[in-house]
């Protein structure tokens, strides 16, 4: 039966050599993490040069797309998650690779939204600052200020040490958004709008979009340019299961 494919694990296209396998290949010594092979669940992972963090598999989202839906991980990891990693576990975890490789950056981006966690992801990050000073960037579906009322999202993350914003929007407005992305709540789109405008002041903020059929694509360029934000269009990949 024909799928459909990967949302925050597309390839970037147009770049062949920043595929995962190729980043793999380059990475400067991470033959010593990557001898490793892990069948129980994991919270801290790696990509190439980025070393992840999947910290919920919950999502307020239900993409039709959606990775998880079709797999269980990727390479050799497994991003089911039994249970909800804590701080401790996480802050754990990462120390024993944060200097295994010459990280280029260390992502929250997993089975979930991370940002369900928002509170997780304030004490990792400062935490992990203390650790190193490489850049710490967020995969986020935008829906923060839905998910976590009365809270200051942006200005938190900010103040925790928080370097980059990469929302996934993958829709050019509301209609496609709801069709695309089923979001648990009404009003989503407009405010993962809010959310992009708001990081855009605090951070090196970009919008990626997957080249799912339903997508207006110079729409969400304009989309981007509008909002004074970075464009990064990933590959849609169909494949047979
Ligand atoms: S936003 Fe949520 S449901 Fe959509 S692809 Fe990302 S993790 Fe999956």
């Amino acid at each position: 039966m024909k799928l459909s494919l990967p949302a925050r694990f597309a390839k970037p296209s147009g770049d062949v050599n920043n595929s995962p396998s190729n980043l793999i290949m380059r990475g400067q010594n991470n033959s010593d993490a990557m001898s490793q092979t892990h069948h129980a669940p994991s919270i801290v992972y790696w990509l190439g040069e980025k070393l992840c963090l999947n910290i919920t598999n919950r999502c307020s989202n239900n993409c039709y797309f959606c990775f998880k839906k079709y797999k269980d991980g990727i390479d050799q990891f497994n991003l089911k998650l039994v249970n909800e990693p804590t701080v401790a576990d996480l802050v754990s975890q990462i120390a024993v690779q944060i200097h295994k490789a010459q990280w280029r950056e260390i992502v929250f981006c997993g089975f979930g939204e991370p940002l369900t966690r928002l509170d997780t992801v304030l004490e990792v990050t400062k935490q992990v600052k203390l650790m190193s000073a490489t850049p710490i960037r967020i995969d986020t579906n935008g829906q923060a200020y839905l998910t976590n009322k009365d809270r200051n999202v942006v200005e938190e993350l900010k103040e925790a040490g928080v370097d980059k914003i990469s929302v996934s929007l993958n829709a050019h407005n509301k209609e496609t958004y709801n069709l695309a992305c089923k979001p648990s709540f009404e009003n989503a789109f407009d405010k993962v709008l809010e959310f992009i405008g708001k990081a855009s002041a605090c951070f090196d903020t970009e919008i990626t979009t997957v080249t799912i059929p339903e997508v207006n694509i110079s729409d969400i360029e304009e989309l981007a340019r509008s909002l004074g934000v970075k464009f990064r269009l990933r590959q849609y990949e169909q494949f047979f299961w």
